[in-house]
């Protein structure tokens, strides 16, 4: 059985994000979309919130389960005895960070490889940072992310616009 690790932070799940898994989980026998912890960054969704939004917006992915996992990356894959690590490639600014990442986990793990799907066109410019941007800005985020989880994305968007203003008060 061929075992795929879908990697990130998901913070939250956009459609770039959908549209890899969806086509990982056609060359895989299965895949498994892991949520890691970036020391890098500080997110704005709990650990638990960004499972739950991948595992109600992969819900009718038969063959596509949802994880987190603290530490690192290469130790996840073998535990999982996964084949290969699947990334999505935007543009010419994530490759070098891609391919740092990719050499440093083979390193760590020769048996697993990471593989790159590019982008769909339509989701080039899609992040989850742009994501989070419109929607504290007030901009309509239908259509980057599932329509399942567009409510739960502005509820937080309210939720710390009130703490913001009652730490002013
Ligand atoms: P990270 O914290 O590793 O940057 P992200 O959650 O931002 O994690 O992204 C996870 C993976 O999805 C990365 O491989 C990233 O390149 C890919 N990805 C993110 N957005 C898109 C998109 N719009 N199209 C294709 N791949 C994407």
């Amino acid at each position: 059985m061929k075992v795929a690790v879908c990697p990130g932070s998901f913070d939250p799940v956009t459609q770039g994000h959908m549209d890899i898994i969806r086509r990982a989980a056609t060359l895989f026998d299965k895949v498994i979309v892991v949520v890691m912890t970036n020391v890098a960054k500080s997110p704005m969704f709990t650990q638990e919130e960004r499972v739950d939004f991948i595992r109600r917006a992969s819900a009718g992915m038969e063959n596509v389960e949802v994880d987190c996992f603290k530490g690192l990356l290469a130790d996840y894959a073998r535990q999982k005895h996964a084949t290969a690590i699947v990334k999505g490639l935007r543009a010419l600014s994530d490759f070098e960070y891609e391919f740092q990442m990719a050499l440093t986990n083979r390193k760590l793990n020769p048996d697993t490889e990471t593989t790159f799907l590019t982008t769909t066109s339509e989701y080039m410019y899609l992040s989850s940072s742009l994501v989070k941007q419109v929607a504290q800005l007030g901009g309509d985020i239908t259509g980057f992310v599932p329509d399942c989880i567009v409510d739960d994305i502005l509820r937080k968007v309210d939720e710390i616009k009130q703490c913001e203003r009652k730490a002013v008060k």
